[in-house]
């Protein structure tokens, strides 16, 4: 049976966060209610919690969290090709299905864009609806309390590295920032056949973490002309560098790395303006460009590289929290002390 009232994560202002007890939701048409599992503690969570968006974006009270997997426990009408009980991953951001994006196979960049923990309640509460159709099943046999960090840090990568830049088999790949996107990014790229990876962070535990996933490491601390060391190690061999920093100096950096014919993909996020040689562009064939979340058909294949154990989550997941302890999280993100991703588990 499901319970009236749900234990939840309510932001009721900036950084005004309440473990309290609200009206457990019930599904609509064509919706699955999903009792939640586990999410992953994502850099944008602290984003909503201190309010660093627009003003006009601002929405209270408002369920945080947004990398969740759970246990499908409600079908409401119409919804199908679930059963109660299915383990589902649930995407972060998904599409109105009818607008022109959404037609082409992009509802991550959806005119009405819904995205969880942010435009609508999220995930961290002990239950959640969402359409039938963008809860993706997987096998029973896959662990919720770690896989969860593929609803968002996997899915984006997987995406960026797939299909925004191209990653062939035996390319070789650098990635800049080593936190939870880069360490995913490391892992996906060698699940899509890069055959030589490169890890750059300023921060030797995260590097750690980086070679335990095949990384060859550099740290980049203090380094001015990183491209140069990157070119001498690779042998001007980089074909595809991604940023998960979002950092100017980064993303040129990155751009200055890859070898002729090269691709630069930036997943990290800044406003401010970048350096880039443009004679790259034409001369030596470079292309750079952003990839924002994940389409949702991409989804199945995510599950697909879950379920045949091509993720090292004992890598990707470093640290456990309880709901009741997500403030003490976002600190501790916020003051470097996680690895990779930590997980907020819900009780039940
Ligand atoms: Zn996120
Ligand atoms: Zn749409």
């Amino acid at each position: 049976m499901v319970p009236e009232k749900m234990m939840a994560a309510v932001l009721h202002g900036p950084k005004e966060l309440k473990i309290e007890d609200v009206d457990t939701p019930r599904p609509g048409a064509g919706d699955v209610l999903v009792e939640v599992a586990a999410n992953g503690l994502c850099h944008t969570d602290v984003t909503y919690y201190e309010a660093k968006i627009p003003e006009k974006a601002r929405m209270y009270p408002l369920i945080l969290g947004h990398e969740a997997a759970g246990t499908v426990v409600a079908l409401g009408d119409g919804a199908a090709g679930l059963a109660e009980g299915d383990h589902v991953l649930l995407p972060p951001v998904y599409g109105c299905g009818e607008c022109d994006y959404c037609q082409a196979g992009l509802d991550n960049l959806c005119r009405k864009s819904v995205f969880l923990g942010a435009s609508r309640h999220g995930t961290y509460a002990q239950y959640v609806t969402i359409p039938a159709k963008f809860a993706f099943k997987m096998a029973p046999s896959v662990d919720m309390e770690r896989a969860c960090v593929a609803a968002d840090s996997v899915s984006t990568v997987y995406y960026a590295l797939k299909e925004r830049v191209g990653v062939r088999p035996g390319d070789s790949v650098a990635v800049f920032g080593c936190g939870g996107l880069g360490l995913a990014a490391l892992n996906v790229a060698r699940e899509l056949g890069a055959a030589k990876l490169y890890a750059v962070d300023v921060r030797d535990d995260s590097l750690e973490a980086a070679a335990r996933l095949g990384a060859e490491t550099v740290n980049s601390k203090g380094k001015e002309k990183l491209f140069k060391e990157l070119k001498t190690l690779s042998n001007a061999g980089i074909r595809i560098a991604l940023d998960c920093v979002g950092f100017a100096a980064t993303i040129s950096e990155a751009f200055a790395t890859v070898c002729k014919g090269g691709e630069v993909g930036v997943i990290g996020f800044t406003l401010d303006k970048v350096e880039l040689r443009t004679g790259n562009f034409m001369g030596l064939q470079k292309r750079i460009g952003g990839s924002w979340a994940c389409p949702t058909r991409l989804y199945p294949e995510v599950v697909t590289m879950i379920e045949k154990g091509g993720l090292d989550f004992d890598v990707l997941v470093s640290k456990f929290y309880d709901l009741e302890q997500v403030e003490t999280a976002f600190a501790d993100l916020e003051a470097g002390k996680i690895v990779g991703r930590a997980v907020i588990r819900i009780p039940h």
